[in-house]
């Protein structure tokens, strides 16, 4: 069943009723730029055609009540108590509720107004943990959802910076923006190029339709065993080396700057430094082929993207190192893994037609070396949240 089929049939066991709208919003990829988020960089997601739908029915109370295919029970609070529950007491309400909750919260606290309540259902095609961005999706469905519901007439980087703050605040996990701006802004076969200090977004046409490529996720199913206290390591690298280096943060280093770096740091953050430089470089060098010489040519800034995640981030793991270089025996243009690291998933841009020698090449290259059998599709670049219905 569809996830908006699904969507409609949850509302209507948990409700009594049918909805009267159908919204969606997609998941993501980051096609390049990782860990550039928090240094001020830049990264250059996509939106995927994966999506979470939201059925809906406005209430003429002001209560909102939210149900998901994940989860058994209701939830059910005022809006106007919304301000009590987050962030301090948001132990009231269960975990997954604090996703589309938080967002109904952070709306209201940004324009001070509110409206009638709802009932809303979700169902999801975004796989959760994959690195696809699944809270993304929910937030950003709920965002425009509850935009047009109290009128609010918030641009789309507005929904977005209100998502995140539900994630920061009402969840309470430290993310960036770039996935919300992705789910929120994405166009079909387009990437948004985010400059994470301005917070400026630009749709960059990917051409990957044209040129005939696909782009093909391959989750190593390796969970983040490590990945908190590996990020919040990583994360205090970068910040001394912006320190050392007199500046506000690594966005403000250039390769050129690199060799008094080298003189500056010790090695290890030298290292992590020298990642966030060139990532930061390999983004905009990534937007700049892609417009003169079209996607065919990014495949060695993937690959570099990979190698400095690996030898310098030091982030990677045997099982993404062993899918990349498979894929790309296989024939892929580029590959990398994406993410925070520590597990999760990579990509591989390759050409329209190959995804199933690809993934069957992964899969027999993961069972020879004895790892959990991987899970390999591909995915296109697709529209961001909007009305379906
Ligand atoms: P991801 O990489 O998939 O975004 P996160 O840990 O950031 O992983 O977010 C996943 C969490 O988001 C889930 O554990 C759940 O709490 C919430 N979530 C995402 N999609 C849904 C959904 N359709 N219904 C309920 N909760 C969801
Ligand atoms: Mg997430």
């Amino acid at each position: 069943m569809t996830a908006a089929g699904e969507a409609v049939g949850l509302f209507e066991r948990s409700y009594g009723a049918e909805p009267t709208q159908l919204w969606s919003a997609p998941g993501r990829v980051n096609l390049i730029g990782e860990h550039t988020d928090y240094n001020d960089g830049f990264v250059l997601p996509f939106a995927i055609d994966f999506r979470t739908v939201l059925a809906l029915r406005p209430r003429s109370d002001g209560r909102i009540r939210v149900a998901s295919t994940f989860a058994d029970d209701v939830v059910d609070v005022e809006v106007n108590e919304l301000g009590d529950i987050f962030p301090g007491d948001r132990d009231r309400v269960a975990e997954w509720a604090r996703y589309p909750l938080g967002v109904v919260w952070a709306l209201a606290e940004l324009t001070g107004k509110t409206g009638h309540g709802a009932d809303l259902a979700f169902a999801s095609e975004v796989p959760v943990g994959a690195g696809l961005s699944s809270s993304a999706a929910i937030e950003a469905a709920t965002a425009t959802a509850i935009d047009a519901l109290w009128n609010l007439g918030l641009d789309r980087p507005t929904l977005a910076r209100a998502s995140r703050r539900a994630e920061n605040e009402a969840v309470g996990a430290p993310t960036g923006i770039m996935d919300q701006m992705a789910s929120l802004l994405g166009e079909a076969d387009s990437a948004i190029f985010l400059d994470c200090r301005s917070l400026d977004a630009e749709v960059v046409d990917l051409g990957f339709d044209g040129a005939g490529l696909e782009l093909l996720v391959m989750d190593t199913r390796v969970s983040h065993a490590h990945s908190t206290g590996g990020y919040g390591d990583r994360r205090a690298a970068c910040e001394r080396g912006a320190k050392a280096l007199g500046v506000r943060a690594l966005r403000d280093v250039t390769i050129a700057d690199l060799e008094r770096a080298r003189e500056l740091l010790d090695d290890e953050t030298f290292r992590r430094v020298r990642h966030i430089v060139t990532e930061n470089q390999r983004v905009i060098d990534t937007v700049d082929t892609l417009a003169m010489a079209g996607p065919r040519a990014i495949g060695p800034l993937l690959d570099a993207s990979h190698a400095s995640m690996r030898d310098d981030f030091e982030i990677s793991v045997p099982e993404l190192d062993l899918a990349v270089e498979t894929a790309r025996e296989a024939g892929a243009i580029g590959a990398r893994m994406t993410g925070g690291g520590f597990g999760g998933a990579a990509i591989a841009l390759i050409e329209r037609g190959t995804a199933d020698t690809v993934a069957r090449a992964v899969s027999r290259a993961f069972a020879d070396a004895g790892y959990v059998a991987p899970s390999v599709f591909p995915v296109t670049a697709a529209g961001g949240a909007r009305r379906d219905g």
